[in-house]
């Protein structure tokens, strides 16, 4: 029991050196906090433009194509009115190609101004693209303690794993269930230690009688209180 006991209490503390180290890794130091948002404002500004080009150039495409259906159709009226045979048809033809040339006067200004559009953005995405290489490579310099210390976290990340791992594969299965339910449970901390016969967790005293197989190491002793498991090492009473 003290063994498994031993063992649980050691694969909680990875665990929680695992989350503690990962966060750390994961959180932009506070002094590269303003230019690494600068850089990142950078990098997304090349991929926003990189996506509303591609859109405008479909957009473009699309006008291109309505106007030579709506040049068809100038057409088709055009020759309708060629044959008319009374003055309604006339008239109604004559608001037909109204109507049309309407159409592609306003098709053409969109095309215009999707070429405009895109011409302005390519010009403005090639500026960036020029630059962006140099700004990375500042950028990294800047970080470059940070990405250091992110592979040291990196580094002892896998071998707390490691041995997480080979923990888990040690402890039995339904043990290793109950701790993890429990872990979850108790926001991470399922195995807490006793010290001086109180739960290290929320301070309550452990009774005598309970403290007295704890010491033995018998059997699973909860806390009366917070209901975590409890763990006596003779040294740290
Ligand atoms: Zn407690």
């Amino acid at each position: 029991m003290t063994d498994l006991l031993g063992q649980l209490y050691r694969l909680q503390t990875r665990i929680r050196f695992v989350h503690e180290r990962e966060k750390r890794r994961d959180t932009v130091p506070p002094d590269l906090v303003e230019v690494d948002r600068d850089y990142q404002d950078k990098v997304q500004a090349v991929a926003a433009l990189k996506s509303r080009l591609t859109e405008a150039e479909l957009e473009k495409r699309k006008a291109e194509g309505e106007l030579a259906d709506h040049k068809e159709k100038l057409k088709k009226y055009q020759a309708q009115l060629r044959n008319v045979q009374s003055s309604r048809e006339y008239s109604a033809a004559l608001n037909e190609i109204d109507g049309v040339e309407k159409l592609i006067r306003s098709t053409e200004d969109k095309f215009l101004e999707l070429e405009e559009e895109i011409e302005k953005a390519r010009a403005d995405l090639d500026e960036r693209e020029k630059t962006l290489p140099a700004e990375t490579e500042q950028h990294e310099e800047r970080l470059k303690d940070w990405r250091a210390e992110q592979r040291a976290i990196n580094d002892e990340l896998a071998s707390a794993r490691e041995e997480i791992a080979r923990l888990e594969a040690e402890i039995p299965p339904r043990d290793r269930a109950e701790f993890h339910r429990l872990v979850d449970k108790k926001h991470g901390l399922a195995v807490v230690l006793v010290h001086g016969s109180s739960c290290s967790a929320c301070h309550v005293k452990v009774r005598p009688a309970a403290m007295q197989i704890l010491k033995q190491g018998r059997e699973v002793i909860y806390c009366d209180s917070c209901k975590r498991i409890l763990y006596y090492e003779p040294a740290s009473s």
